[in-house]
């Protein structure tokens, strides 16, 4: 049933939560899910409150990145209603669809049954207050972005991209998802991840891997904020695989975290 109805007091959804983010990427593995996941952190260093809905089907890795692939949210009844208790872990509460469906145990996720896990993920969850709640989308578009958008009010959209052609051409394609009138999401801004490499040897060298400036020339041509470049560090992909956040260690790749932070924060 829609969870518009189904609402207890028609009480508006999540009204403890000030800002609700979307961040999306037209393309797959450019790094929206460790952006997500460092931005978390780095706005919970601020001490702001913040949440992680991990709505990726495709590849859940909000339980890698953070570190608790083997736990399993807590439920808590409140007014005859099961409620989902997020995981807590570096300040930051999390639910992942990688709770439901753990990844050696491979569920296809069709279309409609994830659109109601979203649902249920902000429907139904103890997520309490919240200075912002951010939400992993698949990458590309599709009917789970949808349901977001039709579900809650989201605050504004993030898009994560390489420099890399055909990225953009993807990422072109999510923003103009986001900007449809029936959908009407402002964006935040495009974020250009694995934007450079600098090698630790040799220090004034600049490697643009995947191509220069994409990220900010696309932001120019469609008028939208340009939030910033984060390089090709190994310690990234190092911690992702680790379950801690790159963020939370004091670095280079730290500030350009706290940066995104600030950009978003304002
Ligand atoms: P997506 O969510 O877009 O599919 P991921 O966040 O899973 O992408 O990132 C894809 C891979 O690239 C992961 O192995 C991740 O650790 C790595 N990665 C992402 N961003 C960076 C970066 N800035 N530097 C190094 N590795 C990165």
């Amino acid at each position: 049933s829609d969870v518009t109805t189904t609402r207890l007091n028609n009480a508006p959804l999540l009204p403890d939560v000030k800002n609700i983010i979307a961040i999306a990427s037209g393309k797959g593995g450019v790094g929206k899910s460790t952006v997500t996941a460092n931005l978390a952190v780095s706005l919970a260093k601020t001490g702001a409150k913040v949440g992680i809905i991990d709505a990726d089907i495709f590849g859940p890795s909000v339980p890698t990145m953070f570190n608790c692939e083997h736990e399993q949210p807590g439920i808590l009844q409140r007014d005859g209603k099961n409620l989902i208790v997020p995981i807590e872990q570096y300040g930051v509460k999390l639910i992942s669809i990688g709770f439901l469906a753990p990844a050696d145990n491979a569920v296809v996720w069709r279309g409609p049954m994830a659109s109601s896990a979203l649902k249920q993920f902000i429907s139904d969850a103890e997520w309490g207050e919240l200075d912002y709640l951010l939400i992993d989308l698949p990458p590309g578009t599709s009917d789970i972005h949808l349901t977001l958008v039709q579900t809650v009010p989201v605050t504004g959209a993030l898009i994560v991209t390489t420099p890399q052609k055909v990225a953009l051409a993807d990422a072109k394609k999510g923003l103009a998802m986001f900007k449809q009138a029936q959908i009407n999401v402002p964006i935040l801004g495009i974020v250009e991840n694995m934007a450079y490499f600098i090698p630790e040897e040799l220090p004034d060298n600049k490697y643009f891997i995947f191509g220069k400036d994409g990220g900010k020339k696309l932001a120019e041509q469609k008028e939208v904020p340009f939030l910033g470049e984060i390089p090709i560090v190994q310690g990234i992909r190092e911690s992702g695989d680790n379950g801690y956040p790159a963020a939370l260690k004091e670095s280079v790749t730290a500030e350009a975290f706290q940066n995104l932070a600030e950009s978003v924060a304002q």
